[in-house]
C-alpha cells in the first residue's frame, strides 16, 4: 500500500515538472501578455466602464498555454497581444479581448456556456480554467476536428464541442447562464436569446462583417426582458452558415 502512494506522489510530481517545464520556456512572454491585457484595460477603462479586471480572469489566462493553441510556425508570437491566423482564414482572438469577454460573462462556479465558433479552442478553454462546463460550436469541420483532440490533449474534458451552424446554438444543452460569440454577426440570433436563463448574459460582436462592430453585452432579467448595451469597437470574422443568411434577408 505504502509503495502505491509513493508511486502515484511520484507519477503525480513528474506530470507537475513536465507541465512546469513546458510553460517554463514561455514563462516571460506569458507575463508579458498579462501586463498587456491590463494596459489596455486601463486605456480603455471610459468605454468599457472597466479599470480593472477579475483576478480570477487574469489568473484563468495565466493558467493556459496558448503557444499549443496556434499554428506551430507562429509559436514564437502565441503571447503576442494581438490575434494570429489559425487557418481556413480564421483567427484566434487578441488576448486583451479574450479578457474583456470573459469578464463581462461574470461567470459563477460551473457555470455552463455556451461558445459559437470554437476556432483554436483558446477562448474555450480559459472558460473552462475558470471553472465553467463549456458546449462549443464550429462550423469549419477541420477546425471542429482539430480542436477535439487539442481539448483531449491538453486535458480540458469540461468542453464538450461539435462540428455545426452555432447560429441556432444548442438547444439541447440549453439553458445556458452565458453565452459567448466569438465572430460577428449583423444582428442577435434569436435562437441565442432563447437559450439564454433568466438572468443569464451573451457577449457577441454586433455588426457587419469586415467592418468594425460593436462588442455587445446582452442581459436577460429574472422576468425574461432583454437588454442591450455596446461595449467596444471590434473587428471579429464573420459568423456565417445558413442560419446568418436567412437573418440578414430578414426585411
Ligand atoms: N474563439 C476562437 C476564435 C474564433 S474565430 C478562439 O478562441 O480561437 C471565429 C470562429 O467562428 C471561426 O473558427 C469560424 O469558423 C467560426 N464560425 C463562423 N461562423 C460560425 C457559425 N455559424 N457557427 C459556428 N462557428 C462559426
Amino acid at each position: 500500500m505504502k509503495s502505491l502512494v509513493v508511486a502515484f506522489l511520484l507519477a503525480a510530481s513528474l506530470v507537475h515538472v513536465v507541465g512546469a517545464a513546458s510553460a517554463g520556456s514561455h514563462q516571460k512572454a506569458l507575463e508579458r501578455m498579462l501586463q498587456e491585457i491590463e494596459a489596455d484595460t486601463a486605456l480603455t477603462a471610459r468605454q468599457t466602464g472597466r479599470s480593472s479586471l477579475d483576478d480570477r480572469v487574469l489568473a484563468a489566462m495565466g493558467r493556459v498555454p496558448r503557444h499549443e493553441f496556434v499554428p506551430s510556425e507562429l509559436r514564437r508570437y502565441a503571447y503576442d497581444n494581438r490575434p494570429l491566423p489559425i487557418g481556413y482564414g480564421q483567427t484566434i482572438s487578441q488576448p486583451y479581448i479574450v479578457a474583456l469577454m470573459t469578464d463581462l460573462l461574470a461567470l459563477s462556479e460551473d457555470a455552463r456556456v455556451l461558445e459559437i465558433g470554437t476556432g483554436s479552442g483558446y477562448q474555450a478553454a480559459v472558460l473552462a480554467e475558470l471553472g465553467a462546463r463549456v458546449f462549443t460550436i464550429e462550423i469549419i469541420p477541420e477546425l471542429g476536428s482539430e480542436v477535439t483532440e487539442r481539448f483531449a490533449r491538453l486535458g480540458y474534458d469540461e468542453v464538450t464541442s461539435r462540428v455545426g451552424d452555432g447560429y441556432y446554438g444548442w438547444e439541447e444543452e440549453g439553458p445556458f447562464e452565458a453565452i459567448i460569440v466569438t465572430a460577428a454577426s449583423p444582428t442577435i440570433p434569436p435562437p441565442l436569446i432563447a437559450q439564454l436563463e433568466p438572468g443569464g448574459v451573451m457577449v457577441i460582436p454586433v455588426g457587419s462583417p469586415f467592418s468594425v462592430q460593436q462588442l455587445t453585452l446582452v442581459e436577460k432579467d429574472e422576468t425574461g426582458v432583454v437588454r442591450t448595451r455596446q461595449v467596444l469597437p471590434v473587428a471579429f470574422v464573420p459568423l456565417t452558415g445558413g442560419g446568418q443568411d436567412r437573418s440578414t434577408d430578414d426585411p
